[in-house]
């Protein structure tokens, strides 16, 4: 499956995540058929099937991946942004998934199918926010040792 704006790599997603997603102009024009959704960041479209296509301002919520997204949201069920997970890590200590749920609140009432624009679950996210947030943290660690070293 190909984005037939930027022709680059997409996903399929549900209708029902495509109908939860798009604004309430939109609302009525989502059909029952699967959808790709565009996973280049630079690419404007997010929804598209045979006939039809959503833009980035066609949906409530922009999606994480794409360029300047703003808020950026990797949990989006309970509403928790990527600064978010990384501020857990870096400066309240959250060392594992468990404590980052915790801290955050994310993965709270999952409804991903409906929520996140993937419809999938955001846990595979979550982890690697967590494994980015960890390696910029030991990175800043050892900065800042140099730095004080004598
Ligand atoms: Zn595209």
């Amino acid at each position: 499956m190909k984005c037939p704006l930027c022709r680059g790599r997409a996903n399929s997603v549900a209708s029902i995540t495509v109908k939860h997603l798009v604004n309430s102009v939109n609302k009525d024009k989502v059909k029952n058929v699967n959808y790709g959704i565009c996973l280049e960041e630079n690419c404007d479209i997010v929804y598209f099937s045979t006939d039809n296509m959503f833009r980035r301002n066609d949906l409530k919520v922009d999606v994480w991946y794409k360029k300047d997204a703003d808020p950026k949201y990797i949990c989006y069920c309970s509403r928790v942004t990527e600064d978010q997970i990384i501020d857990s890590v870096i400066n309240k200590e959250a060392k594992s998934f468990k404590e980052v749920v915790k801290i955050t609140g994310a993965m709270k009432n999952c409804r991903c199918e409906e929520n996140n624009p993937l419809g999938k679950c955001c846990s595979p996210h979550i982890i690697e926010t967590i494994r980015f947030a960890l390696k910029k943290k030991a990175i800043n660690a050892s900065g800042t040792s140099k730095k004080n070293r004598p």
